[in-house]
């Protein structure tokens, strides 16, 4: 046991104060924000995360955490639990995606505790990084190499990795966020500022320590979704080991909007291949003008994962994840019209 303080925020303000030499993403932050406590504590009890000093926020979630759906879209506040926004009547009928990846997350009793904000935080599942005892891991240490990309690796990432990480982003509401453009609301020291959610994970780049673009000290305080036809006519299709409480091997969002039978847009999000919350603008575009069948989705699942590289053991990925994504796009055609009005 390490000891560490803790703190109680009161307000956003005191939260930002006591909170100012966070480094979101990173292992050796010497302060972390609590909230539900689901990866922190977690990570905290295989030694993963040190951090000297908590601060609980939990005490913002009065002020943070409504769920508010407009003509112009969903704003939900970052301290709203997972199972909340997932059984919020106004989501499920408009934004059928952003439930079901909810829905399909973790277990009842873990999205009863989580928040939002701390959802999109989650770190990898790696277990080279879950465990300290390997030396290896530049996620964990920098510089010391990656234990994954000659080892186990069945279930890392084959879209957006390079030779210092191949680490799989295994959240599934990020996915959703992702491919409907969501924006992020957040609070720090220097006052409030809105990021796109799509620059809020970083690339690895050579540097996959530092995971986030958030500044220190900075906290989600809301994310904002602006509504289309498209997250009207959504889902979310996630493939796993077993049928729930486990994480995506792969998985898909996907949007359309439709003039008959031909796609006028798309939004496409993948999961569980991707080394941060994936959007495929290549998918989106071979869809575009046309119709969607078995044909186009194929086009647009071979275009999402034409810049695919595996690692041995997740050789198998590229075609899972196209089979998921045709899949998805296929049951978003049948999405009846009263769904996707
Ligand atoms: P915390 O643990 O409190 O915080 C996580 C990180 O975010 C910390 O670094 C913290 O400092 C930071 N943080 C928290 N809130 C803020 C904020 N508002 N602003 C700035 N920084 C903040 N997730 C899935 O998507 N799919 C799954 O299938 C899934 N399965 C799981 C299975 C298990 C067994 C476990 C333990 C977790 C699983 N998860 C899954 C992950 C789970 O959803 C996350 O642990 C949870 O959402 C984190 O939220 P939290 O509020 O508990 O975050
Ligand atoms: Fe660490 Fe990334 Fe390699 Fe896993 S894949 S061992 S997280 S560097």
């Amino acid at each position: 046991m390490r000891p560490f303080a803790y703190q109680r925020a009161g307000d956003l303000a005191e939260a930002s104060r006591l909170g100012r030499e966070t480094r979101q993403g990173q292992a050796d932050a010497a302060v972390q924000f609590l909230a539900g406590g689901t990866t922190l504590v977690d990570l905290m009890k295989l030694d993963v995360l040190r951090p000297d000093r908590v601060v609980d926020i939990g005490a913002l979630k009065s002020a943070h955490s409504a769920i508010e759906a407009g003509a112009d879209g969903l704003r939900l506040g970052a301290l709203a639990t997972m199972a909340e926004v997932a059984s919020h009547a106004d989501v499920r009928r408009d934004y059928p995606a952003l439930a079901q990846s909810l829905d399909q997350a973790a277990s009842a009793q873990l999205r009863n505790m989580a928040s939002l904000g701390g959802n999109v935080l989650q770190r990898t599942r790696c277990p080279y990084y879950r465990d300290p005892s390997w030396s290896a891991c530049n996620k964990r240490k920098p510089g010391s190499g990656c234990a994954a990309i000659e080892g186990f690796n069945r279930n890392h990432a084959v879209l957006g990795v390079d030779d210092s990480c191949i680490a799989q982003y295994p959240g599934d509401l990020a996915v959703v966020l992702a491919a409907f453009d969501a924006e992020l609301e957040l609070a720090g020291a220097a006052g409030a500022r809105r990021l796109a959610f799509a620059a809020l994970h970083r690339p690895a780049d050579g540097r996959p320590d530092i995971e986030t673009t958030l500044r220190p000290g900075e906290i989600i305080t809301g994310f904002r979704i602006p509504a289309g036809p498209w997250t009207r006519r959504s889902l979310y299709l996630k493939v796993r080991d077993r049928a729930s409480y486990e994480f995506a091997v792969a998985s898909a969002a996907v949007g359309v909007a439709l003039d008959g039978a031909v796609v006028r847009e798309a939004r496409i999000g993948l999961g569980g291949v991707a080394y941060r919350p994936w959007r495929s603008h290549e998918a989106e575009a071979a869809l575009v003008g046309k119709p969607l069948d078995e044909a186009s989705a194929t086009a647009a699942a071979n275009a999402a994962f034409a810049g695919a590289v595996t690692h041995g053991g997740n050789a198998f990925k590229p075609e899972l994840g196209r089979r998921t994504l045709v899949r998805a796009l296929l049951q978003a055609r049948t999405l009846s019209n009263a769904e996707a009005a």
